[in-house]
């Protein structure tokens, strides 16, 4: 896979291109992140990238020409081109896994006031990452950028992505580690029973509770069996 990012400030990216998965995700070829930054492609002699918005008001605006300029030496036939906006789709675990398919994304990095309203038909998809307001896309660029590339086969141990919160429409089960006891709390009994079926029971119906508890919404899209009905309504006799 290959991500273009087109930012102003492409040394926001250094320390996550240079970290942990990410950066052995890139070490073993299985994706290559570029970072552009737009400016280079203004035509103005200032390689000014923003102007005043028309009608008056407040802040700049970036203009079409650089970001478009750039957008297009980089598309192909191949590629998915994602704007970074709040008044974007909310990103989700199901986007994050459909975007690991594709060959090429490119995503765009906003600032300031935003995008002149005509840069929007150059896009696929506008993405947003919750409803607040950041100076910046690359924040977001960069978590759309994670949550997709840890997808990617090798780029973490296989299946250890399975069982974690919204993969199955659930929020993961409660995990512990050493030691077995610590503040005079400790790990569940049926975690050290060694029975594996018990265990994977008991971890299916604490992923049910949690998501019941925390997060009742996702259980509205999720096929609950006949064993799953009674045990909510257990919990929800009980709390
Ligand atoms: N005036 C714009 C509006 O109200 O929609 C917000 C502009 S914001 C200050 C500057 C840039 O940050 C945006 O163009 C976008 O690229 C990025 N941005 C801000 N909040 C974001 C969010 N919640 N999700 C994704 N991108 C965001």
């Amino acid at each position: 896979m290959k991500i273009d990012i087109l930012s102003l400030f492409p040394e926001m990216f250094l320390g996550f291109l240079e970290t942990s998965i990410i950066k052995r995700t890139i070490d073993k070829g299985l994706v290559e992140v570029n970072v552009h930054n737009f400016r280079d492609f203004s035509l103005n002699k200032h390689q000014k990238v923003d102007d005043y918005p028309y009608g008056g008001g407040q802040g700049m605006v970036l203009t079409c020409q650089p970001i478009l300029d750039c957008l297009k030496s980089l598309t192909t036939p191949e590629s998915t081109i994602i704007l970074m906006s709040p008044q974007g789709v909310p990103f989700c675990q199901e986007l994050a896994s459909n975007f690991s398919l594709s060959k090429h994304l490119i995503i765009l990095c906003g600032h300031y006031e935003g995008f002149d309203e005509r840069i929007r038909d150059y896009v696929d998809v506008e993405i947003s990452i919750g409803d607040y307001v950041l100076t910046g896309g690359e924040l977001g660029s960069m978590v759309v950028s994670d949550a997709i590339i840890r997808l990617l086969d090798g780029a973490i141990k296989e299946d250890s992505h399975i069982d974690d919160s919204f993969s199955n429409g659930l929020l993961e089960c409660p995990q512990y580690t050493r030691p077995f006891e610590y503040d005079g709390n400790v790990v569940p009994d049926i975690l050290i029973s060694g029975h594996h079926a018990n265990i994977q029971q008991w971890r299916h119906q604490q992923s049910l509770k949690k998501t019941y508890l925390r997060r009742p919404d996702l259980l509205e899209n999720y096929p609950l069996t006949q064993e799953d009905k009674v045990f909510l309504e257990k919990i929800t006799k009980k709390d």
